[in-house]
């Protein structure tokens, strides 16, 4: 691997300011949160950061601040502590703490942040593989006419590639409002406006600029009667990104379904919502056969490449099984 410049930041304010000097600088630089994927990266040289602006060493937006109406949760936890957190044990909050416990190992969860995970790159085969595709600024996919088994069923095109984070549909699903600190300050941005389709931007994700960084989400605070999952299904036990995954909030009057927000994973190059199935759930009692009307108008939609139509069924299943978990009598 090549020499690296490690900046060891204060604070977001000194992390920002390295990665403007960095970019004044004419220097490729790279925030690192965890750096589980960042080295990978570096390694595959689909990165040519220069320059690492670590984050490890800033000791703000860390912790979980809820009042009655928001939650103000930091970018820099790692997966393990929001796993865990006791400020984040009710039923509303489940979502968060299954889609971070259910990401990587326990080494990459004790290391990997809010913030990496939710911008980590895409983990497509010819991606990491140095082939010259849309995300590495070339002109082409070449999971089309490829291998493309784990590729996109919604919202692929010109890129197929899916967005890899389990914690992202957990989020969008929860209404998050992202915290983007740079230069000029601290924007927000509604978590279903900060992901970019690769029609909008082949080669991006996320609508950060290159000094801006990921410091902490809103959340408004899960009110009583609220209850959530995330369901990951995989292609093996553990250890890997997911196939398709639901994050599900339901906000429940007795058996009845006042509100839904459902998310898929592991499906699209964003995280995926399913606003028709949510308008459909609104006012029905949680029954069997309401779960499995929600998991056939879930793939009404889908659009299967010739090699991952087992997506399509698998994705109907896991929304019906998602709701099922969350049945009053389950
Ligand atoms: C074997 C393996 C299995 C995995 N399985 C899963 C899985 O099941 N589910 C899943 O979700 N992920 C999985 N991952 C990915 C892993 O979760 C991510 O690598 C990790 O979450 C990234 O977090 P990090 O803090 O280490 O990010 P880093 O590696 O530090 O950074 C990732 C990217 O985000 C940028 N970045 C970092 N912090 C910020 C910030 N605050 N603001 C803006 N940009 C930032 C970096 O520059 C880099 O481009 C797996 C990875 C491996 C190696």
């Amino acid at each position: 691997m090549k020499a690296l410049t490690n900046i060891n930041a204060r604070s977001i304010a000194d992390a920002v300011a390295a990665a403007s000097a960095a970019a004044a600088r004419g220097q490729a630089f790279a925030f690192s949160g965890g750096g589980t994927d960042l080295l990978q990266q570096i390694k595959d040289g689909t990165n040519q950061a220069d320059v690492l602006i670590n984050l490890r060493t800033v000791r703000e937006a860390r912790t979980v601040a809820v009042s009655p109406t928001e939650t103000l949760i930091g970018g820099l936890l790692t997966l393990s502590e929001l796993a865990s957190h006791t400020a984040l044990s009710g039923p509303g909050w489940a979502v968060l703490r299954e889609a971070a416990a259910s990401a990587g190992t326990p080494q990459i969860r004790n290391l990997a942040t809010l913030a990496g995970n939710v911008t980590q790159r895409p983990w497509c085969w010819y991606y990491r593989s140095g082939f010259p595709c849309f995300k590495a600024g070339g002109s082409e996919c070449f999971s089309v006419n490829g291998e493309h088994q784990q590729h996109a069923i919604f919202g692929g095109g010109p890129s197929y590639s899916v967005h890899p984070s389990d914690l992202a549909p957990a989020l969008v699903a929860l209404d998050a409002t992202f915290e983007v600190t740079g230069p000029g300050g601290t924007r927000r941005i509604a978590a279903g406006e900060f992901f970019v389709l690769p029609s909008q931007n082949p080669a991006r994700e996320n609508v950060l600029a290159a000094t801006e960084l990921l410091s902490g989400v809103r959340i408004p605070t899960p009110a009583a009667g609220v209850v959530s999952t995330y369901l990951k299904i995989t292609d093996r036990e553990a250890w890997t990104h997911a196939e398709v995954s639901v994050a599900a909030v339901l906000s429940m009057e007795g058996a009845h379904i006042r509100t839904a927000s459902l998310v898929l994973g592991g499906v699209a190059p964003i995280p995926w919502r399913l606003t028709d199935v949510a308008q459909l759930l609104c006012g029905r009692a949680l029954s069997a056969a309401v779960a499995a009307e929600a998991g056939t108008m879930a793939i009404a939609q889908a659009q299967p490449l010739p090699k991952n139509g087992h997506k399509v069924p698998m994705t109907s299943a896991a929304v019906e099984r998602t709701l099922l978990r969350l049945a009053p009598s389950a």
